[in-house]
């Protein structure tokens, strides 16, 4: 779990006392990962805590991280630090965040990024690393993994090491989201805890905090009466919560399914999840009421004939990529799910997208 976190609008102004302590010594920098969003933002930036040879790196979010990405930007900061960084601080969305934590991984664990993926593979311990979110509802900030395509698959670092030993909570920090990117990703959050709560993975622990994140989420995307700094607010919570609930368990068909999007097209998380999750009805019946609902009420339209042109070979690929990801089917359909997701069912299914 995340050791050390703190909760308010405005406290992204902590960060310097937070960091101080940290520093090893004046060659040993801190590397702050910053999404490219807040480039031509000084508002932001002007408010980074930049001291001796302390760097800011942007980071596009343009394409979701990919391993080859992480190893560029380990050799790139160890060849201009003077010393080891004293810790990196990822500053952005899942991407951004999923980024510095992977960083913070490779640093001290040799070989490439593509090694680890899977579970508890490193080695070693992370540098000290801190994570500070602009946009709620991956909970990227809270879990044990780092999301990275890699060259033969799209799978996490999850490990012990993984999670940040920092993290800030400044809802103020996602004033700017566009409402797609918004929706986007809260519904990330949203699927997190229909899969978690729906699944046979789900103990006492996941419920808990499934059903706080479910509950906010209801609140926030359906309830007329929220000011936009309740919204920030709680989607902020939802996002930690929905997060920390699947930590604890996993999710299921849609991030499957949507892995399988983002492999071979590129898809984004936030929006293939709910590209895929808009056909899910019969796994998840009344998640699936509840998100079209949303979908509605924020008049979201979501692209329509992703698949319509697809070969047979690049079904495959995304069929691949989809049933290797064992957890995350047993979690949703049980120990015999080899026997109900066959592969023409996923082809079927991915052919409705
Ligand atoms: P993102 O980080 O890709 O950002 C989406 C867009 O929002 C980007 O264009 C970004 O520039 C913009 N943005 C971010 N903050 C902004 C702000 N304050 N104002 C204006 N624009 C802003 O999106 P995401 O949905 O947060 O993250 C998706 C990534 O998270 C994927 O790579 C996915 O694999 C990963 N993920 C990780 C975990 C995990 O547990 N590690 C869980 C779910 C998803
Ligand atoms: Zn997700």
């Amino acid at each position: 779990m995340v050791s050390r976190v703190v909760f308010g609008r405005g406290s992204f102004s902590q960060l310097e006392d937070i960091i101080a302590p940290k520093r090893l010594s004046s060659i040993a920098p801190f590397i702050f990962l910053v999404d490219d969003v807040f480039e031509k933002n000084t508002a932001l930036t002007s408010r980074i805590p930049l001291g001796y040879d302390d760097k800011i790196i942007f980071i596009s979010a343009e394409e979701e991280p990919k391993t080859s990405q992480v190893d560029a930007l380990v050799e790139e900061i160890i060849v201009t630090s003077k010393q080891r960084p004293s810790g990196i601080i990822g500053i952005g969305g899942g991407t951004v965040m999923d980024m510095a934590k992977a960083v913070a991984i490779m640093i001290t664990n040799d070989g490439e990024a593509k090694d680890y993926q899977g579970w508890d593979l490193v080695k070693n311990p992370a540098i000290y690393h801190v994570g500070i979110p602009t946009i709620s509802g991956t909970g990227a900030e809270v879990s044990r993994t780092t999301v990275l395509t890699g060259p033969e698959k799209k799978l996490g670092i999850n490990s012990d090491y993984t999670p940040f030993d920092q993290v800030i909570l400044d809802p103020e920090l996602t004033k700017g989201v566009p409402k797609d990117q918004w929706f986007y990703t809260g519904m990330d959050c949203f699927i997190h805890c229909v899969e978690s709560l729906k699944g046979t993975y789900l103990n006492a622990f996941s419920e808990s905090y499934g059903e706080k994140a479910y509950e906010l989420c209801y609140e926030l995307f359906l309830d007329n009466n929220l000011s936009e700094e309740e919204g920030q607010d709680k989607l902020m919570m939802a996002s930690w919560h929905g997060g920390m609930s699947i930590a604890y368990s996993q999710v299921g068909v849609a991030h499957a399914m949507s892995y399988g999007l983002g492999y071979l097209l590129g898809t984004k998380h936030g929006i293939g999840n709910c590209i895929v999750f808009d056909h899910l009805e019969e796994f998840y019946p009344e998640g699936v009421r509840v998100f079209k609902e949303m979908k509605a009420k924020h008049e979201i339209q979501l692209p329509q004939g992703l698949c319509t042109h697809l070969s047979d070979t690049e079904f495959d690929t995304m069929i691949d990529v989809a049933l290797s990801l064992g957890p995350l089917w047993e979690n949703a359909l049980g120990k015999e799910w080899k026997k109900i997701m066959t592969r023409q069912k996923l082809r079927d299914l991915y052919s409705k997208m």
